[in-house]
């Protein structure tokens, strides 16, 4: 069954739905909920997922990992800032006010 037509709530997933092989929205590819996970949502009460186990562990996995941001010091004023370049790395970084003076 397509995980489309999943219902949104918990409660009104029936416990059969243990015994369906459900298509992953994002892969399509087929998984199962597992007896012990339905209960546990249920307990939770959280609607069964709508994606496999593979693709909402990557999704967990992004959540986990955003990108890191470095303290740096602008290049023109000494200002203090945030950047996605690491400090070992050469690029030139700039506050926002002197990247737009030197873009514009
Ligand atoms: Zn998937
Ligand atoms: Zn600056």
């Amino acid at each position: 069954m397509s995980s489309e037509i999943l219902p949104t709530k918990i409660s009104e997933t029936p416990e059969t739905i243990t015994d369906e092989v459900i298509s992953c929205v994002e892969c399509k590819r087929g998984y199962k909920i597992g007896n012990l996970e339905f209960n546990l949502l249920k307990k939770m009460n959280i609607p069964v997922p709508h994606s496999c186990p593979q693709c909402r562990s990557k999704s967990h996995f992004s959540r986990l990992n955003p990108i890191r941001l470095w303290k740096r010091n602008c290049a023109k004023c000494n200002k203090e800032i945030n950047t996605a370049f690491a400090p070992e790395r050469t690029e030139i970084v700039y506050c926002e006010k002197c990247y737009q003076l030197e873009v514009y």
